[in-house]
């Protein structure tokens, strides 16, 4: 029988340690294997991805590259640039490949693309062999055993898991890679036309960028950031397999921090160094295997024994939250990520509704504040001149960096949605994902789903103030005055509020609290906050209320027609 011909095919699992499905490829010990990564027109061509997130993409494919290479000079990553739907019926020919192997993923995106490739290549008569390894269990498992519903809470996931059985032990890394074989491409180069998202921007990535199958060298080279279009990163964040690996090992090294992890006593006012493990966005890219970060943690915790922290706050705690998310998107779908359509997520009449949402036609007579205010407030949120210090500063952060703590992502969710502004979560889920580093469908918008009070948490009368949440961390407002280096020389008193420095203290700090913040800003000035928050805040958990019909949630008739959690 002819020795297999493998393409391993990478995607969001770019690591060799702890990777089931490299496992199974190299199981069938292969004459050849080509190791790949496939452009991909709903990740290329999205409006949505920053230029921090692909900055770090392309350090985790170079990282894996050079791993690769260091286990077979002759190998390395192979980057081809067509949609995986139209390159592998042609591709899987060419190179007479036998066997397509790739991690799974439950993202509703990818499983669409997946069967389509999935029936390609058994229509080329090619076996395809998939392996879970993106989460601590196999997502559609906990599904399965949780009678084909979404985990609505940390509690159904461990109840569900205990079913499916102990989180899998990592697998080591290979010790050698087989020879990649010939890549010949004697086929047409198929662009598309019709990618999601398109916008003008993106339309010109894909004329500088698409220039041949292997690339502008025909060297199946790593696309640069240049070429794709895109301005030079801003964010310090790097990343790649083997800094994701030597963070883990520092974490765990400092035994008393991971032992006794207790989330909601970390910071997130907190920066060089954070106050959590800024691991996400390498779990996001698959160059961290969750199962790695998870075992390496248990380790520790079982050695410390008594006094150690325990899910939910602990860190693995944390990682169980993440599957959570994962599991409830499997088992939800396409809808996991929206209101309409999907019944887990309860409808609001936000004043500033998606669009999705404003198509149902239920939204029209809910309004309670002028809508123009309400687009107003967002854009002055995303932009991160709200007025309000600690808000600002922790969009900007978001911005530059990509990454903000946890709670700093609660400040700005709540804010944005029953706090203060009354947007729909949506819009504040798709600016998030532009920037964040980490962005995963199913965390993301489980996250602001919890936040929003529309999905996993229903407790709308707690509020995040925008200054006394931050000043209880962090009284003197060095996060402030980091971000918002307009204020860095103001007195403490005044930092969470400047709008109540008397003027004499804003001209000792060098600053004016003027304007709407919108369109150009005069050098030192810093916005009027864009609402009385107290009254804000009352007009929300008012609104709130009726929105849940208090006393009646579960039993409103428009809950029973199906219109109220689900249209
Ligand atoms: P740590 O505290 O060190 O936790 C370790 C790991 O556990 C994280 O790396 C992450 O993988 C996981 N984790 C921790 N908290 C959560 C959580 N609440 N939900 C899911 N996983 C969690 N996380 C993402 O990975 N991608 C997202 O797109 C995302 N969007 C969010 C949007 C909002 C509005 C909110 C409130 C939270 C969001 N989170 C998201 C969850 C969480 O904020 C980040 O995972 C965490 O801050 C990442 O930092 P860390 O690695 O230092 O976390």
């Amino acid at each position: 029988m002819p020795k297999p011909r493998v393409v391993y095919w990478f995607r969001t699992d770019l690591r060799l340690h702890d990777s089931p499905a490299l496992k199974a490829a190299l199981d069938l010990e292969p004459d050849v294997l080509w190791p790949i990564f496939t452009w991909d027109p709903y990740y290329v061509y999205r409006a949505r991805g920053g230029t921090n997130r692909w900055q770090f993409l392309l350090d985790c494919q170079n990282d894996l590259s050079s791993s690769i290479t260091k286990l077979n000079p002759k190998s390395k990553l192979y980057v081809l640039r067509e949609a995986p739907q139209t390159l592998f019926p042609k591709l899987l020919k060419a190179w007479k490949v036998t066997h397509l192997v790739f991690e799974k993923d439950t993202d509703a995106y990818a499983r669409q693309r997946d069967e389509v490739v999935a029936n390609a290549a058994k229509e080329a008569g090619v076996k395809v062999i998939t392996r879970a390894g993106r989460t601590l269990w196999d997502s559609d498992e906990i599904v399965s055993h949780h009678n084909g519903k979404p985990t609505m809470s940390m509690t159904q996931l461990l109840s569900a898991a205990k079913k499916v059985g102990p989180v899998p032990r990592p697998i080591a890394s290979p010790k050698n890679l087989p020879d990649p074989g010939d890549t010949p491409l004697d086929f047409e180069h198929h662009v598309p036309t019709d990618a999601p998202d398109v916008n003008a921007q993106a339309r010109d990535r894909k004329e500088t960028a698409y220039r041949g199958i292997a690339g502008p060298k025909g060297d199946f080279a790593i696309e640069t950031l240049e070429e794709l279009g895109f301005p030079p990163a801003t964010t310090p964040f790097r990343g790649g397999e083997s800094i994701a690996l030597k963070n883990l090992a520092d974490i765990v090294g400092n035994k008393k921090y991971t032992a006794t992890f207790e989330k909601p006593k970390t910071s997130p006012a907190q920066f060089e160094p954070p106050s959590t493990t800024l691991l996400s966005p390498f779990l996001h890219f698959g160059a961290l295997s969750v199962r790695e970060f998870y075992w390496g943690v248990q380790q520790v915790v079982e050695a410390h024994g008594k006094g150690a922290s325990t899910p939910p706050a602990s860190l693995t705690g944390q990682l169980i939250f993440r599957d959570m998310y994962f599991a409830a998107q499997a088992a939800v779908g396409p809808k996991f990520t929206q209101t309409a359509g999907n019944p887990y997520c309860r409808f609001i009449p936000w004043h500033l509704p998606s669009e999705r949402d404003a198509q149902t036609g239920l939204v029209t007579d809910k309004y309670t504040v002028d809508s123009d205010d309400a687009e107003t407030w967002f854009q002055r949120w995303k932009r991160g001149v709200t007025g309000f210090p600690w808000i600002d500063a922790l969009m900007r952060q978001l911005v530059h960096t990509g990454w903000i703590h946890h709670l700093g992502r609660h400040s700005l969710a709540c804010f944005l949605t029953r706090g203060g502004c009354y947007v729909d979560w949506e819009r504040g889920a798709e600016v998030f994902e532009v920037h964040l580093l980490d962005h995963e469908p199913a965390c993301n918008a489980g996250n602001w789903q919890w936040l929003s009070c529309t999905a996993f948490f229903s407790q709308f009368f707690r509020c995040y103030s925008p200054v006394s949440f931050g000043q209880k961390w962090d009284r003197d407002g060095r996060l402030i005055r980091k971000w918002v280096p307009e204020l860095k020389d103001l007195d403490s008193k005044y930092i969470y509020e400047p709008w109540k420095a008397p003027i004499r203290d804003q001209k000792k700090a060098g600053v004016r609290v003027v304007g709407d913040g919108l369109g150009e800003r005069e050098e030192g000035t810093y916005p009027k906050p864009m609402f009385d928050f107290g009254k804000r805040r009352e007009a929300c958990i008012n609104a709130m209320k009726a929105a849940y019909g208090v006393g009646l949630y579960g039993d409103d008739e428009r809950v029973a027609d199906g219109s109220w959690r689900g249209l």
